[in-house]
């Protein structure tokens, strides 16, 4: 290096306090979630039949849009963080799926998210395609100021591909009711007109929907049933083991009970407990909304967390997090049924050793879908301008609900195929027959 030469340090040595100092889609490792999502249209292109020449739109985000979201902190420096805004597929209707905050959001990831929103949007019929975002941030490390001007910079950003008919964002991990009014505010500010149904999931004073916050629970337990009453299983005599207790296994947990079925064991982020009796949920719940946790919960009996794999149960319920059930405890789990109610809790390896062990696994991509279709619901109320009661949310969620999976168990039945490949031959092949209709532009 001659004295003229700046002494620049390589990209990849710049120093950058909120992230990894290369943007992720340039890392090595950003094919992972994207390729699992790649491996599962792959097993399903041989049953779309002449749809099968549309295939590769599947392998494609229709549109991906990376912005630099910087603002200043409350110290006075200036970060940038890295946010995303992926539409896979608007064949259908326009992108519908969640922002997503956390600090391994990475552009495979969203990729992944979105395509697996655009199943998810067809295979109950809802009149969406498939979208998602997210910032590469961990939120616990931002004042509430921080967090508000990131939300509105990244929205404002993004603001040139959503809008209340084009892509609707909705809450995911690390995001909340406040996030979206942020979003709606920051949206409709811009446009000069407030603008209710860009996203859903809002607080109900700016045009959400009742039964929003426990919709997804709520079809968890209505594929559930109608996947006991397919295997001859008693609810009411079922024993229950529950993997996260947040909104989506809380309120799965509650509605099992209420039926009838004991919850045996229940893990969080901070303890395993077990009771061979069943828990008393509402007490659980309480517990849990005082303390942030199930440990400590009196009643009960506290267990290694790995041996909540081994228990003794007939229904699974993972509700936390991604790749929980793996090669590693599969073998082990006692269940007859898995019902995912978390985003792809189950490796693929892992889904292929319960396939082999007659475990009947129903797939994330149904069994969660009830929070967006009353995301839907909340959509369609805000451009009306009229509200449904919750009775009336309730009632529908559960008729949709039961027809996506009457379907799904059909086409799993015929094709001899588990119920995520059925899935994707209904979602997929809806999305092509759209394709197909409207043809190719110009
Ligand atoms: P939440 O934050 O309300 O609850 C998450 C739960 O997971 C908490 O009980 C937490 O303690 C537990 N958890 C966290 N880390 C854990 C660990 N290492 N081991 C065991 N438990 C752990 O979140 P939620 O809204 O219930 O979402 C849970 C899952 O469901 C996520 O995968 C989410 O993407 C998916 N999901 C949610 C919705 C929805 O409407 N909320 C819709 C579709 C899918």
């Amino acid at each position: 290096m001659n004295a003229n030469t700046p002494n620049l340090a390589p990209i990849n040595q710049i120093p950058n306090p909120y992230g990894h100092s290369l943007p992720s889609y340039l890392q090595a490792d950003n094919l992972g979630p994207w390729g699992v999502y790649l491996q599962q249209v792959d097993r399903v292109i041989p049953y779309l039949g002449h749809l099968a020449r549309w295939a590769e739109t599947l392998k494609r985000p229709k549109r991906a849009l990376i912005v630099d979201v910087p603002i200043e902190l409350d110290n006075g420096t200036i970060a940038h963080f890295e946010g995303y805004r992926v539409q896979h597929n608007t064949s259908r209707g326009p992108g519908k799926g969640g922002v997503r905050f956390h600090q391994d959001v990475t552009l495979s990831e969203v990729m992944a998210l979105s395509a697996w929103m655009s199943v998810k949007n067809a295979a109950v019929n809802v009149p969406y395609g498939g979208a998602k975002g997210g910032i590469r941030v961990d939120p616990k490390t931002l004042s509430r100021g921080e967090l508000e001007r990131m939300t509105r910079r990244y929205t404002s950003e993004i603001g040139i591909i959503i809008g209340p008919t084009k892509d609707i964002p909705a809450p995911d991990v690390n995001t909340n009711e406040q996030i979206m009014a942020w979003m709606m505010d920051t949206y409709s500010m811009n446009e000069g007109a407030t603008a209710t149904g860009v996203v859903t999931g809002k607080p109900i004073d700016l045009g959400g929907s009742l039964g929003r916050r426990e919709a997804t629970g709520r079809g968890v337990y209505t594929v559930g049933a109608e996947a006991a009453h397919h295997l001859g299983m008693d609810i009411s005599k079922a024993r229950v083991a529950v993997q996260g207790f947040g909104n989506v296994g809380g309120i799965a947990g509650k509605l099992f009970a209420q039926a009838g079925a004991r919850i045996v064991a229940v893990q969080d982020h901070g303890g395993t407990i077990y009771r061979e009796a069943g828990l008393d949920v509402p007490a659980l719940l309480a517990h849990v909304a005082t303390q942030g946790s199930v440990a400590g919960f009196a009643q009960a009996e506290s267990i290694e967390p790995d041996t909540f794999w081994d228990v003794d149960c007939d229904i699974l319920i993972p509700a936390a997090l991604e790749q929980q059930i793996t090669s590693k405890n599969a073998g082990r789990i006692k269940a007859r049924m898995v019902i995912e109610g978390a985003n792809g809790p189950t490796t693929p390896e892992a889904d292929d050793i319960l396939h082999e062990r007659n475990i009947l696994v129903l797939p994330d991509v149904i069994a969660n879908a009830g929070g967006v279709t009353v995301s839907y619901f909340e959509w369609v109320q805000d451009f009306s301008s009229f509200f449904w009661t919750e009775d009336e949310i309730n009632a529908r969620l559960v008729r949709i609900m039961k027809e996506a999976f009457a379907g799904v168990w059909h086409v799993a039945q015929e094709k001899k195929v588990s119920l995520r490949t059925a899935t994707f031959i209904v979602a997929c092949t809806r999305m092509l027959r759209a394709r197909e209709l409207r043809g190719l532009y110009p």
